[in-house]
């Protein structure tokens, strides 16, 4: 061959390897999983003035500045991001978790997407997952994520968080477990995590179920599946609701007065949680206030201001006596939650009873 003739075919082969390589990387991009990202604000995009600054502001950041802050999350999906609000999550409200699930709802059929990420602030991210948990129809992984430190502060624990609740919404294995949390390399479910800390970076803890599974810089390993109904076996639907009932919580403690129950029957609530003492207990006065709302048609469930254990039924109190519903495993905010939503149609006592059992 002469010369010419060796450096075109020399051409010819750089320019075909080029073009495999090319369609290689196109194939790749192809497989890679879709995720998409819903912000609704928090300390993961909150924002101090120094990185040592105690004090700062929830919900400043946006939701492309956050993942500019995450280099190589592109190699574990192709993530798009959309704002659905920008709030600190002790203003989260169920108008938001409407739109939210809606707007989830809307998306999952999508082809375009294989997951969810919610970035949230962690104060509320409990009961959030946990209304989500009833209300999304997908079996598709829906991951809330947040982190204990803003973004601009020293070791902000939001980046790797960030990185590794899309690395589990892209795993197919996350599917059909109910909605996720993933903080500090750990998977919760969204029936038995609870904020522990108010500042530690470990606040999420499962206590009576424990971990869903653990993610460690995008693998992860899953070994529990949570009993409850959840997501596509949920029979709350939302698709039409636009406002719920009120349902409020009430706090137990030494001498607890009876009023308190009084002024929610009188400001229209339609269910009452009491976050009682020890095993679901009140004093007298607020049994005898509770049990009068009781007889009014209102709700009354029995929960635990204790962080773990289960509230079971006619322990101390006769629940079938009295007309209350015992919360079993449901904290007073997740068992608010499930009762505002139990409370959309007309149901029995031993309905709603029942359906602590189940979700
Ligand atoms: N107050 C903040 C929030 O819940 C705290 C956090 O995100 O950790 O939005």
């Amino acid at each position: 061959m002469n010369a010419p003739l060796r450096s075109w075919a020399g051409s010819l082969i750089a320019l075909l390897l080029c073009a495999i390589c090319w369609q290689a990387a196109v194939a790749a991009e192809q497989r890679k999983p879709h995720v998409t990202i819903l912000a609704t604000g928090g300390t993961i995009a909150g924002a101090a003035e120094t990185g040592t600054q105690s004090g700062y502001k929830s919900g400043a950041v946006t939701i492309d500045a956050m993942l500019a802050a995450v280099p190589g999350i592109d190699k574990l999906a192709i993530v798009k991001g959309e704002q659905v609000a920008n709030v600190g999550s002790q203003d989260m409200s169920f108008e938001i978790l409407i739109k939210l699930a809606k707007r989830i709802n809307e998306l999952a059929p999508s082809a375009d997407v294989d997951g969810f990420v919610i970035t949230h602030g962690t104060d509320t991210m409990e009961e959030s997952a946990y209304f989500l948990n009833l209300t999304v129809k997908t079996n598709k992984p829906v991951v809330m994520v947040g982190s204990m430190r803003p973004s601009t502060a020293l070791s902000a624990d939001g980046p790797l968080n960030l990185y590794n609740a899309v690395g589990v919404a892209a795993d197919p294995k996350a599917k059909g477990r109910g909605v996720l949390v993933v903080m500090n390399d750990q998977i919760h479910g969204a029936h038995s995590l609870t904020k522990t800390s108010t500042t530690a970076v470990e606040t999420f803890l499962s206590p009576l179920r424990g971990l869903i599974g653990v993610a460690s810089y995008g693998k992860n390993d899953f070994y529990n599946t949570p009993p409850w109904k959840h997501t596509t076996q949920s029979e709350f639907d939302i698709s039409n609701v636009t406002k719920l009932p009120r349902v409020d919580v009430v706090f137990a403690d030494v001498d607890m007065p009876g009023d308190l129950i009084d002024c929610s029957v009188e400001r229209g609530a339609k269910g009452i949680v009491i976050a009682g003492v020890g095993n679901g207990n009140m004093t007298k006065a607020a049994v005898d206030a509770a049990s009068r709302a009781a007889q009014k048609g209102i709700v009354v469930v029995r929960s635990s201001r204790v962080p773990t254990g289960f509230v079971g039924r006619n322990v101390e109190l006769d629940d079938d006596k009295l007309g209350f519903v015992a919360s079993y495993e449901l904290n007073p905010q997740k068992a608010r939650v499930l009762l505002t939503l139990a409370l959309l149609k007309q149901r029995s006592l031993s309905d709603i009873q029942n359906l602590y059992d189940l979700y």
